[in-house]
């Protein structure tokens, strides 16, 4: 990683390299409102301490590198609001398991990104506070849930971010906004210290310019916690290495069923354009069937809707949130929650409430549940045939702001391609793939099997290396 590289041997230091960030984020954040809080006297006394551990003799592996942490993730000494006005003024009590693994690791922290509001949403526009912008297009959403961590990226203000897959959250906005963005295996990164939405399928994860880059904050954060107790013991291994090792006499399976879904033109071209770049990098392309990947959407939507209103049951107005003055507890339930989940929260909230009554359990969540089982089967027999999986990370480029806003289910419709990796608990990155004709970009998604991050890597970094697109800044934050 280039800013940490330079950092480590005190070619620069990691003040001025903060310095630089801070300068971006003045220059084009007005534009993108990527952050909901930049905090540059905190950020300011962390490179500070990482100049003097490097100075001291320390190896550290993210020496002075700016992140943006997406706002759902808990930092010490910054506000912790998942974009939503029921944890406004929350101040975490220390830092997530991944922060303080960043932090040790040398990395410091810009700001708070911007985010749907408790990582509802694929565009940003659920968030209570802001509108984020895609820096390809102004106009366009950036994705989301974590949009905010992927337009912070694609504008040139950090190098890495932070973000949280559930269902596509990081995938989707990292390809909307042309980066890479890498969800692990299930039980590889803490959620300590992450805010919950949907506990089974919750993830932490990079968002970077590079396939090596996003290896390498993966392999800082991953690893067992005592204070989580769905994280895995295996060896994360060199992700990193892998990622520079190519795809020679690799099987490389590309998913039927994403093309049987009536894929977009530019889409398939595109997808086309992937087969033979990795037919030209050795690697053994065949087509690969997993059956049940067309019911990924309604799947995650009941499971992830039920543990969703069942986390959220917290919000109360007595632990957090404001506190409305009321008469009794139930109407200091009802008021506190009126103002302070916006629509889609309430939205979600109610459709698993639902999943989860007690006439209903049988015929939703346990039949999503034992659907959700079957695809993971289907995944596993896949990967006796192939050691990675390819199809889109998104059905469209980027859309307008506002187009899908009407639609719930429409906007649902967005993580078509990444949802099935999320139900399955597999890592997947997705990697820039070139642009639209509009000049928006498009993302390649590589999925392996479970604790199989190093073949992901591999493939990802081939490919990289393969399309090698320039690095040009985007459209709309050119200074
Ligand atoms: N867009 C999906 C949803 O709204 C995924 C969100 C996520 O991964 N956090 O649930």
């Amino acid at each position: 990683m280039a800013t940490a590289d330079e950092v480590r041997s005190r070619r620069r230091s990691a003040e001025d390299t903060l310095a630089d960030a801070l300068t971006r984020v003045e220059a084009v954040d007005g534009r993108v409102g990527a952050f909901l809080e930049v905090t540059p006297d905190l950020a300011f006394q962390e490179a500070r301490a990482a100049d003097a551990r490097v100075a001291a003799g320390e190896d550290l592996p993210l020496a002075g590198v700016p992140f943006a942490i997406k706002d759902n993730m808990w930092i010490a000494g910054r506000e912790a609001t998942c974009a939503s006005r029921i944890l406004r003024g929350f101040h975490p009590p220390a830092d997530a398991t991944a922060v303080s693994r960043l932090r040790r690791a040398g990395a410091v922290f810009v700001g708070r990104a911007n985010m749907d509001e408790f990582a509802m949403g694929s565009s940003t526009e659920n968030s209570s506070a802001q509108l984020t912008r895609n820096p390809h297009d102004l106009e366009r959403i950036p994705g989301g849930s974590s949009g905010g961590s992927a337009a912070a990226v694609a504008s040139g203000m950090v190098p890495a971010a932070l973000g949280s897959d559930t269902g596509g959250s990081i995938r989707q906005p990292a390809a909307c906004c042309g980066v890479v963005g890498f969800k692990p295996t299930y039980g590889r990164v803490s959620r300590y210290g992450l805010v919950a939405f949907a506990s089974s399928l919750d993830q932490i994860g990079p968002l970077t310019r590079s396939v090596a880059d996003a290896a390498r904050v993966y392999r800082v954060v991953a690893g067992p916690d005592p204070l989580d107790s769905t994280t895995a013991g295996e060896d994360p291994a060199d992700p990193e290495s892998a990622a520079g090792r190519g795809v020679r006499g690799m099987r490389v399976g590309f998913l039927v069923e994403a093309e049987a879904e009536g894929l977009d033109d530019e889409v398939a071209r595109n997808l086309g354009e992937a087969r033979r770049l990795f037919e030209s990098a050795g690697a053994r392309v065949t087509p690969v069937s997993v059956p049940r990947a067309p019911e990924a959407i309604a799947i995650y939507y009941v499971v992830a809707s039920a543990e969703a209103s069942s986390n959220l049951a917290r919000y109360d107005s007595v632990r957090y949130g404001p506190r409305p003055s009321c008469r009794d507890l139930a109407s200091l339930y009802v008021e506190s929650r009126t103002l302070g989940f916006g629509p889609e929260v309430k939205r979600r909230i109610l459709l698993g409430t639902f999943a989860l009554a007690a006439g209903y359990y049988e015929a939703y969540y346990g039949r999503a549940m034992r659907a959700r089982a079957v695809l993971s089967h289907d995944f596993a027999s896949a990967f006796e045939q192939v050691d990675v999986i390819v199809c889109p990370s998104i059905p469209t480029p980027a859309f307008k702001i506002g187009e899908k806003t009407e639609d719930p289910l429409t906007m649902y419709l967005s993580d078509i391609f990444t949802v099935p990796a999320s139900l399955a608990g597999l890592p997947a990155i997705t990697v820039p793939s070139g642009f639209s004709k509009a000049g928006l970009p498009l993302g390649l998604q590589i999925l392996g099997p479970r604790f199989g991050e190093e073949p992901v890597f591999a493939a990802a970094g081939a490919f990289e290396r393969e399309i090698a697109l320039p690095d040009e800044t985007p459209r709309g934050v050119r200074t």
